[in-house]
């Protein structure tokens, strides 16, 4: 039998460079690998653990599929699925549920980071998130999982719960690892933290115009000086710098070290470049939108595939925890 692979994006907005880099060009390496059967997931579930707005949810489920489809995601090379057709998922979360405890989940940094984002929003969704993530996962058994860095602590919680699951009701849950890629960690344009679809200012969509991309990449926060120590916004442009125009890396340098860069040449250095890297994938979309017929063919077939994983799946824990 092949090894499975798994991912997932959550459908809070359109796709940026944090997400291409980090778990996208990961996905797609895969995908063409032919010893893995990969299983790509839009993590519409996943998106109601944070406020969110509902006809915005519904549109954003379907356009993440098409940004898959963009990106060169192949539906017949991998199954590409909405998380909520496949009830199994949230079914398998609540029997993960028995096996973690309410401290474990309180105690990750990714939880205290949302936290901090939604102060007044602290649902047991949220608190749940990684239980659906480990059922994401081991639903499929998967085994390697292209995701970003930020993405470690729930692949602990699901090695957590693999091995307990096989211990104490004798399940084969392999323990999944992350395939990283070279952009594991993107940080975010306003200096702080990474990059992410949920705050504003943070990011570069992949549909973004070379217009909106300068616009972006100028609004880095650069100090005036140069030489030194650098703030964390020079860090954020070195580090896209080193992604995107890394024959041109040390020339940039050098400038600021010796307090001739002029920040704007470099900024709008950058964000040409990430625009030629983006032109394919927006072309690609435009064509794709045309066919909405496709569009739907996709979700559907994709649905019953995964369905008919994850039925098997939950049959036999459920067998084995007794439940049937
Ligand atoms: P949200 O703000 O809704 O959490 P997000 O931008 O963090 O959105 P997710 O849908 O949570 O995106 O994550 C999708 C994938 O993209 C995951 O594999 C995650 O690790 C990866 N990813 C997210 N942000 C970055 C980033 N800044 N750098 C690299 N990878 C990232
Ligand atoms: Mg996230």
């Amino acid at each position: 039998m092949k090894k499975r692979v798994f991912a997932g994006i959550r459908a809070t907005g359109r796709l940026h460079l944090g997400n291409y880099l980090g778990a996208v060009k990961g996905m797609l390496q895969l995908q063409d690998n032919p010893q893995y059967e990969a299983l790509y997931m839009v993590a519409d579930v996943h998106t109601i653990t944070t406020p969110y707005n509902v006809q915005g949810l519904r549109i954003n489920r379907r356009e993440a599929i098409v940004d898959y489809l963009a990106a060169g995601l192949d539906p017949k090379k991998s199954i590409l699925f909405l998380q909520a057709q496949v009830p199994e998922h949230a079914e398998l979360a609540f029997y993960f549920g028995s096996v973690t405890t309410i401290a474990r989940m309180q105690h990750l940094p990714t939880f205290k980071d949302k936290v901090k984002q939604y102060p007044h929003d602290v649902t047991m969704a949220l608190l749940n998130y990684p239980l659906l993530m480990a059922a994401d996962i081991l639903l499929y058994k998967a085994g390697l999982v292209p995701v970003g860095i930020d993405q470690e602590p729930h692949l602990e919680v699901a090695r957590e719960i693999a091995r307990k699951m096989n211990q104490e009701y004798g399940m084969n849950f392999p323990e999944p690892v992350r395939f990283a890629t070279k952009g594991s960690y993107i940080p975010s344009l306003n200096g702080e933290g990474k990059m992410s679809k949920t705050v504003e200012g943070s990011f570069i969509n992949l549909t973004d115009s070379v217009d909106v991309i300068r616009k972006k990449v100028r609004s880095v926060p650069t100090a005036t000086t140069s030489g030194g120590e650098m703030n964390p916004g020079v860090k954020t442009l070195f580090a896209f710098a080193d992604l995107f125009i890394p024959n041109e890396l040390n020339k940039y340098k050098k400038e600021y070290e010796n307090g001739t860069l002029q920040f704007v040449t470099l900024k709008d250095a950058i964000a040409d470049a990430i625009y030629k890297d983006l032109q394919p994938f927006q072309e690609k979309r435009n064509e794709i939108i045309k066919n909405q017929e496709y569009i739907d063919q996709v979700i559907k077939e994709g649905a019953e595939k995964a369905r008919s994983i994850a039925s098997q799946t939950v049959m036999e824990v459920k067998e084995k925890m007794g439940l049937s």
